[in-house]
């Protein structure tokens, strides 16, 4: 038998730094995981998957982390563009007084920092999942026969959760009939610190490395585009994205192998099952990469437990009131996202004349109305009122 404050079952980005966080205000603190999952490291030398994270995101990492800084990739400049289309959109960090729009970080780089510092400050990571989660007293049955007793127990599975399904909140997934390639690639010329996107044959971007002529790349097609490009090779698959890519940055010179992804739109029905369980991260709510949220939703959901959990003595900490309108919120500001990725997503695959003259105009009226402008810059960088933690 064991007696923790709070369980957080997931080791992934998500529920690790949320037991760091937690650490650090003091409370005993049992993470659960599965073994380590191997990361993918391609013959550039980079992890095949990276993530996008916003400015705010990647402070409160840097601050939880406290080590030397994390290798990471400047984005100044983001170019977004479609195939048919006359009008582009262009963001840039200066135009909000920043130095960086975002950071290009390696999904494995993060996981393992957090990984390790956890390992470091509450000693190892127990590898053995739930079976069984029992209400009075509160407690959960672990696969060895274990029973730990805990006053909040966070479910940060990813978006598979067998947890969740066990508490009995209800997974309503949606899927977008499309796949996510990522791979590393080689241009002729350098990225200059820019993102690129382009609306055409799917959603393709471009993100600078921390090397000046190499990329990541996160293209998402729909699931027939998906198979035809399974079956092409490395020679045809750069001549495609040379295509695709309009040779922004000069041609494709190599790319690495491909791993794709699944892409649906996830929520749970609610994000606290139960007065004490919380539900966070990608158990909690999945949306399309195109804009590189999901991983900052999740530590906003992080940040928004955190100053709860900082702001009230044990007993209120755990209060099922502040718990339940923090979830409210916290779904809210999912669906929300969810709402504007589809909306993103939609618009750039209307083909007929009219709608398509309708988007054209729409992007210049965008591009000139520089208040509104900055306001999504800022959005997106985690200074905006609707990215606001709580
Ligand atoms: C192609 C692609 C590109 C993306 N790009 C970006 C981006 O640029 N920016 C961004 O912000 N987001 C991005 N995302 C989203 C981001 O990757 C996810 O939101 C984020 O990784 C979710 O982290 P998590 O910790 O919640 O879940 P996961 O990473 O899925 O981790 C879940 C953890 O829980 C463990 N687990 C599972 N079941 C159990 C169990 N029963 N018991 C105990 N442990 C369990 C797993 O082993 C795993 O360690 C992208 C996603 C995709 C698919």
């Amino acid at each position: 038998m064991t007696n923790v404050d709070i369980v957080i079952s997931g080791g992934g980005v998500i529920g690790t730094a949320l037991a760091l966080a937690c650490e650090r205000l003091q409370y005993r603190t049992l993470l659960l995981d599965e073994p380590l999952v191997r990361h993918t490291t391609g013959r550039f030398g980079f992890d095949l998957r990276t993530v996008a994270l916003s400015p705010q995101s990647l402070a409160w990492l840097d601050d939880l982390l406290s080590c030397e800084q994390l290798p990471r990739q400047r984005v100044e400049r983001m170019h977004i563009w479609e195939h048919l289309g006359t009008s582009t959109i262009d963001f840039c960090s200066e135009e909000v007084g920043s130095d960086s729009l975002a950071w290009i970080l390696e999904h494995s780089t993060v996981a393992t920092a957090v990984r390790n510092k956890c390992e470091k400050l509450l000693g190892n990571i127990e590898t053995e999942t739930i079976t069984a989660v029992d209400e009075t007293p509160k407690s959960i049955t672990l696969t060895n026969g274990k029973v730990v007793f805990c006053k909040l127990l966070v479910i940060a599975e990813g978006a598979n959760s067998r947890t969740r399904e066990l508490v009995g909140a209800r997974w309503d997934s949606q899927s977008l009939g499309q796949r996510a390639i990522v791979t590393v690639i080689e241009t002729e010329q350098p990225h200059n610190n820019t993102a690129w996107q382009r609306f055409g044959n799917g959603v393709l971007a471009f993100l600078p490395l921390t090397k000046p002529n190499t990329h990541a790349i996160v293209w998402s097609v729909p699931n027939p585009l998906f198979s035809a490009l399974q079956s092409i090779d490395d020679d045809q698959f750069k001549e495609r994205l040379n295509r695709e890519s309009d040779q922004v940055c000069g041609k494709v010179l190599e790319v690495d192998q491909r791993v794709s992804f699944p892409l649906n739109h996830g929520l749970a029905n609610t994000f606290r099952p139960r007065p004490w369980i919380f539900i966070l991260g990608d158990s909690a709510h999945t949306i399309h990469p195109l804009a590189g949220q999901g991983m900052n939703l999740g530590i906003e959901d992080v940040r928004s437990l955190e100053s709860i959990l900082r702001t009230s003595n044990i007993d209120q900490a755990f209060s099922p009131i502040q718990l339940q309108a923090l979830a409210q919120r916290r779904r809210a500001k999912a669906i929300i996202m969810q709402q504007l990725m589809s909306l993103f997503d939609n618009t750039w695959r209307w083909k007929d004349p009219l709608s398509h003259w309708l988007r054209n105009f729409g992007v210049r009226t965008f591009s000139r109305l520089s208040a509104i402008k900055k306001q999504v810059i800022r959005e997106a960088m985690g200074f905006g009122p609707i990215t606001k933690v709580n």
